[in-house]
């Protein structure tokens, strides 16, 4: 889609600092760091927001949260925790209307989330 933030990632017109990519996903570092570690997990489909799944997209959501957890043991934050997040829609706070899974890492994350 032209007009998305995270499209442009992907198409490499805005630059992002990537730690995985393969055929479905790329996967780059926040650029506003919430915590030691904080990558977007993102779909290379652009799709607007969890509200606009379907079920053709079930293997694909399944795939973001391997990603994440794959990117917490490599950073080694697996048996610490992590977080993953997905926000949707004004409440939540999105802001960047192509699905993303937040993965941070490295601090003691509060509950229940502001
Ligand atoms: P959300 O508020 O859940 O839609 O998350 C959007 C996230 O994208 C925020 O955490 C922003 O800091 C992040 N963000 C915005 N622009 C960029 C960018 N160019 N590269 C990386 N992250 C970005
Ligand atoms: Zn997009």
């Amino acid at each position: 889609m032209t007009d998305c933030l995270f499209c442009k990632v992907i198409a490499g017109d805005i630059p992002g600092a990537i730690v995985h990519q393969d055929g479905a996903l790329v996967a780059f570092k926040d650029i506003t760091p919430q915590a030691p570690l904080h990558v977007l997990i993102v779909p290379r489909k652009h799709i607007p927001s969890l509200n606009d799944l379907s079920s053709e997209d079930d293997a694909l959501v399944g795939s973001m949260f391997r990603c994440a957890a794959a990117l917490a043991k490599q950073h080694g934050y697996h048996e610490r925790g992590y977080r993953t997040v997905f926000n949707t829609n004004r409440e939540a706070g999105q802001s960047v209307f192509h699905i993303h899974l937040h993965l941070l890492a490295g601090r003691a994350l509060a509950w229940p989330p502001g």
